[in-house]
């Protein structure tokens, strides 16, 4: 018989355990929210997986990944912040409870923040598993560009990214091989990035090739044996490191069909790290963003711990004092920087002093957030909604005045 999970109540999941899981963790710990970390591998998530980190601010000394991300780690267990080792099985999205699985626990949760990562689409040469990251394969040309000056490197792949990273690279390196599977003169990239490439002296292009083996010692890459597709006539390039830019995968198919995603199931998020579903963010490289970097990661990681904690807040405040149920309800839904609206406050002022108790005021200011608004269907302001046992009555938006109001209230 199937064993019955465990049920935990939480105001924050966090699916994850990467700079940007990690970061979201201290923001919503600090904020007193009852925050759970869930990592299926490493916590620390891909930046364990480097030696150095040269750019991450306040850091000079280009330390180790993993001692980077310990003390975030660190820093989120001080705030409270419960971890588990565990990969998440499924989740249920939609609707205020939210329901994240794991093996044996269920989670119910107010928000979850969404901070799997990705990983990076590899070769499936032979050997390649032993030659990842630290040893010779790098996907990272930001990252380990610096390290490879006056070095010969190859880039695997022809796409906008393969190329744009390996012109990068020729800004350090003293040769660039780019190992490319169409046939000579054709690219995935634009024409105009392939025309630089072309142009530039640093960099080689072997064609109509794919990569066969990776050869080495036990500590490093050395050679990468290419595969000639028409011919199968096999090529040895030896080299210092070799960069692997043939896509990226972002882990999201936890979550498909419940949040909106790109063609390339990367999560839409706005600013504020929201995705299309309400109390659900996203957060770090498996978001659609331009940079996918330490300090980018940890940024969005900010932004969703605070905006987990306004949205909890938000729906307190919505359910016990602007849904009440006790008495009939007006709310007014304006925004403070328009001065007509700012002025009928008076007629709301005195709507509610003439009804002598009898009803439930409420004031929703849309300047300082249109969360509250959105939650009542209101897209233009001012506007006046009225409740009825604790539902929505009446919205009235055209030609607000104190009679209007005051009929649609039976006052
Ligand atoms: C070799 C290498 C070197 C790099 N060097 C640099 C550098 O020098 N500077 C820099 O700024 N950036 C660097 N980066 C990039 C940086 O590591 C990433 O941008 C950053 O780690 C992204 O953080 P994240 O939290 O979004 O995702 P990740 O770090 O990818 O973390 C995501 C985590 O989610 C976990 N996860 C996924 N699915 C589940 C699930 N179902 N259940 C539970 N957990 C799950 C994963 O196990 C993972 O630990 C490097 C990357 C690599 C690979």
């Amino acid at each position: 018989m199937a064993r019955e999970k465990k049920i935990e109540n939480y105001d924050v999941v966090i699916i994850g355990g990467g700079p940007a899981g990690l970061t979201a963790a201290i923001y919503a710990g600090r904020a007193r929210l009852k925050t759970i970390l869930i990592e299926k591998a490493l916590i620390g998530g891909l930046a364990t997986y480097t030696n150095e980190i040269a750019n991450y601010p306040g850091f000079p000394d280009a330390p180790k990944g993993e001692a980077i991300t310990n003390l975030m780690k660190d820093q989120a267990k001080k705030m409270g912040v419960d971890f588990k080792l565990t990969a998440v099985k499924s989740v249920e999205l939609e609707g205020d409870e939210k329901v994240v699985e794991t093996f044996r626990n269920k989670y119910l949760a107010k928000t979850v923040i969404i901070a799997t990562g990705g990983r990076n689409r590899v070769t499936g040469g032979k050997n390649e598993e032993k030659y990842l990251f630290d040893k010779g394969i790098s996907f990272c040309a930001t990252c380990d560009a610096a390290a490879n000056t006056d070095k010969h490197v190859i880039v695997i792949g022809s796409g906008d990214a393969a190329i744009e990273e390996g012109m990068f690279l020729t800004k350090f390196a003293s040769k660039v091989t780019v190992s490319v599977m169409h046939d000579e003169g054709k690219m995935d990239c634009n024409e105009i990035a392939k025309e630089a490439a072309m142009a530039n002296e640093k960099m080689e292009f072997v064609w109509n090739t794919v990569v066969d083996s990776f050869e080495g010692d036990d500590d490093y890459l050395k050679t990468v044996v290419m595969k000639n597709v028409k011919t199968g006539e096999l090529i040895p390039i030896d080299c210092d490191n070799c960069f692997e830019f043939i896509g990226y995968i972002p882990n999201t198919e936890l979550f498909e069909g419940q949040i909106e995603m790109t063609g390339r199931k990367y999560v839409m998020t706005n600013d504020k790290m929201e995705t299309s579903l309400p109390g659900v963010f996203a957060v770090g490289d498996v978001r659609e963003k331009w940079l996918k970097q330490i300090a980018t990661a940890v940024g969005d990681g900010a932004i969703a711990g605070m905006a987990a904690e306004s949205y909890i807040a938000e729906t307190e405040t919505f359910e016990a004092h602007i849904m009440q149920s006790a008495k009939p309800g007006l709310i007014y839904v304006y925004n403070a920087i328009d001065a007509d609206s700012r002025a009928f406050l008076q007629t709301i002022e005195k709507i509610e002093t003439d009804a002598s108790g009898a009803i439930a005021v409420n004031r929703i200011d849309v300047y300082k957030s249109t969360g509250l608004a959105d939650r009542l269907g209101i897209k233009s302001f001012p506007a006046v909604v009225t409740t009825e046992g604790g539902k929505i009555a009446q919205t009235l938006t055209a030609e607000l005045t104190e009679e209007s109001i005051k009929s649609a209230l039976n006052l």
